[in-house]
């Protein structure tokens, strides 16, 4: 045995990729059996299939060390210098410079290739017993002990392969017990192409759809590797397979899901491997938020999983991956709407927020989706805006009792629809209106608007509008003759004011007003009669004017619980007065 030192500058390199380079501990199993995987993928080009191909991982409780043992390459002495000794540490002075210059502390391993190295984040020593395919070769052991000397010389493996010992450290005897090291597995390593066993049980390895051609995948085989990700979830409803070789690589498949309205969570639902090897399910830094509602899997060897959040944002790579997926995704979303559009409006509830926060997000997926934004309108009918037209009139309910004004008007009901209108607005040359924004010129009778004077000067109109905003105190009041005679009042919030408080609402959780103008209808026989009544019976026409202002208030949602208490009292006063008149 051969006392070395580490070529490296830095004394204690081992302390400093301990704390900075690795966040999360469990890494270490994954990029071990990584290493395994690639050097049985390396030994089958070389051989073909002579040989036994598998991964072993054993527990030895007793002696606290964990064995991960594979029948690949292995490594000669040469090797292991240059491989584990040299090339892993200079990439470790590399992770140190740059370590140096930046705060950020969230590199991680490939992109240093320093994932052997994460054995040192639960081991106090790690051995490498390893002898090379190449006839003739001698076996290698190797240990060190985390500081920067190390121990090579002959080993005493007899088959090909690597077996690396770690000597589990007091502060990770978690790791020694099988059932960690097992949930471990079946998160990263379920869809290894090679069989791996855990004390000698075969963990349940799954042959990762995505890999197939799409052409050769089945409807069920889509839906059951959706049922294997996803076993507590409604299948989906369609998917995408993604397969590209240039200019990166990358293959998955993207699932549209049902949304569960009840549980839609925040849980981020892309699985992502690299290689097979499950590395994350958090996208977050790789997609956009709006890609963020699909959920699936996708393997691509060329995103550098392994560097700073800030890094992945200009990486170019992770950019033209992203507008792939999401060509992908509107590519997909435009064919079903040609070909299926009852399947696409059925699916809209599902679908519409992707497509709506994606229009927000993403100006080139605006181009494309945007022939396909549908709406609901008070015909039951579901169709994109027409661009043509100048007013476009909305409504935020389907029940609003104002829509018996309109010839038509389009459902924006979502939450994210306020923005999205506002998005369009800027688009296209169209206005939009919510129903109870303005009082629109088509909505009034022109003939009957022109009401006689009377002999103080003043139209009818006028008399019963100061009448009831004498009664309600400070709302303004108009009396208008409606075209429908179907409705006794509505109230009109100001567009620009209401937009205004619903963005407050939504952003910074505050209640806030607006001016609201209550437009009573003289068409309506309430109305005639409170204005019949006012001259006579003040007091009883005040109490019907409160009244129908309640309701309408009520009827556009425009009051919140705590206003129900005393809405209920005036209704309540109001009908007594109502009964004692009739009585
Ligand atoms: P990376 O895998 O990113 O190259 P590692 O530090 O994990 O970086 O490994 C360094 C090198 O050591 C590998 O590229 C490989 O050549 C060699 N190596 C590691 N583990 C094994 C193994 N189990 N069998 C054969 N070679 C190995």
């Amino acid at each position: 045995m051969r006392q070395n030192t580490l070529s490296i500058h830095s004394e204690n390199i081992l302390p400093i990729i301990k704390k900075w380079l690795y966040s999360d501990k469990d890494i270490f199993l994954r990029e071990l059996v990584s290493n395994a995987c690639d050097a049985l993928n390396k030994v089958r080009i070389v051989l073909g299939d002579e040989g036994e191909f598998k991964i072993s991982i054993a527990i030895d409780k007793p002696n606290q060390t964990i064995t991960i043992s594979d029948t690949g390459i292995g490594m000669t002495e040469d090797e292991v210098e240059k491989y584990i000794a040299q090339i892993a540490f200079s990439g470790a002075e590399e992770f140190v410079e740059k370590y140096k210059s930046q705060t950020e502390k969230d590199p991680i391993i490939g992109h240093f290739g320093l994932g052997f190295y994460s054995a040192y984040m639960v081991a106090s020593k790690v051995e490498i017993d390893t002898r090379s395919y190449l006839p003739h070769s001698e076996p290698v052991f190797w240990s060190c002990d985390g500081s920067s000397s190390y121990t090579i010389g002959a080993g005493n493996r007899d088959a090909r392969g690597t077996k690396i010992t770690l000597h589990i450290d007091a502060e990770s005897t978690e790791y020694l017990e099988e059932s960690k090291l097992r949930e471990l597995l079946d998160r990263h390593c379920s869809f290894m192409p090679f069989p791996i066993e855990l004390n000698g049980k075969s963990i349940g390895n799954q042959e990762p759809l995505w890999l197939k051609s799409p052409t050769e995948c089945t409807e069920k085989d889509y839906l059951s590797f959706y049922n294997r990700l996803f076993p507590m979830d409604p299948d989906p409803i369609f998917w995408i397979h993604l397969n590209v070789d240039y200019p990166f690589h990358l293959q998955g498949i993207l699932y549209f899901p049902k949304l569960h309205r009840r549980f839609d969570s925040n849980e981020s639902t892309i699985k992502l491997f690299c290689n097979r090897v499950f590395v994350s399910d958090n996208c977050k830094d790789i997609l956009p938020d709006y890609l963020m509602i699909l959920k699936g899997a996708i393997d691509s060897p060329d995103i550098p999983l392994n560097v700073s959040r800030s890094y992945l944002q200009v990486d170019k790579n992770v950019k033209q991956l992203s507008s792939h997926i999401s060509k992908k995704v509107s590519d997909k979303l435009n064919l079903l709407y040609k070909n299926d559009r009852q399947k696409f409006i059925d699916s809209w509830p599902d679908i519409e927020m992707l497509v709506k926060l994606g229009i927000l997000q993403d100006e080139k997926f605006y181009e494309r989706v945007k022939d396909i934004l549908i709406w609901k309108n008070s015909q039951g009918e579901w169709a994109p805006i027409d661009a043509e037209q100048k007013k476009v009139f909305y409504s935020t309910t389907e029940n609003s009792p104002l829509l018996k004004l309109y010839k038509e008007v389009i459902f924006a009901i979502a939450p994210i629809d306020t923005a999205v209108i506002q998005f369009l607005e800027n688009k296209l040359s169209v206005t939009f209106q919510r129903i109870d924004g303005a009082l629109d010129e088509s909505l009034i009778d022109p003939e009957k608007e022109k009401t006689l004077l009377d002999a103080e000067g003043k139209t009818e109109a006028s008399r019963i509008a100061e009448f009831i905003h004498k009664t309600l105190g400070d709302v303004e009041v108009e009396a208008k003759s409606l075209a429908s005679e179907s409705l006794p009042a509505l109230v009109i919030l100001d567009e620009n004011q209401r937009r205004f408080r619903d963005y407050i609402h939504l952003t910074q959780g505050k209640k806030g007003d607006t001016k609201k103008t209550f437009v009573v209808n003289t068409n309506h026989k309430l109305i005639q009669a409170i204005s019949r009544l006012h001259a006579k019976q003040p007091e009883a026409a005040a109490s019907l004017a409160k009244g129908i202002y309640d309701l309408s208030l009520l009827s556009q949602k425009e009051v919140g619980p705590e206003d129900l208490g005393p809405i209920v009292a005036r209704q309540t006063e109001m009908l007594e007065k109502i009964s004692a008149l009739i009585s």
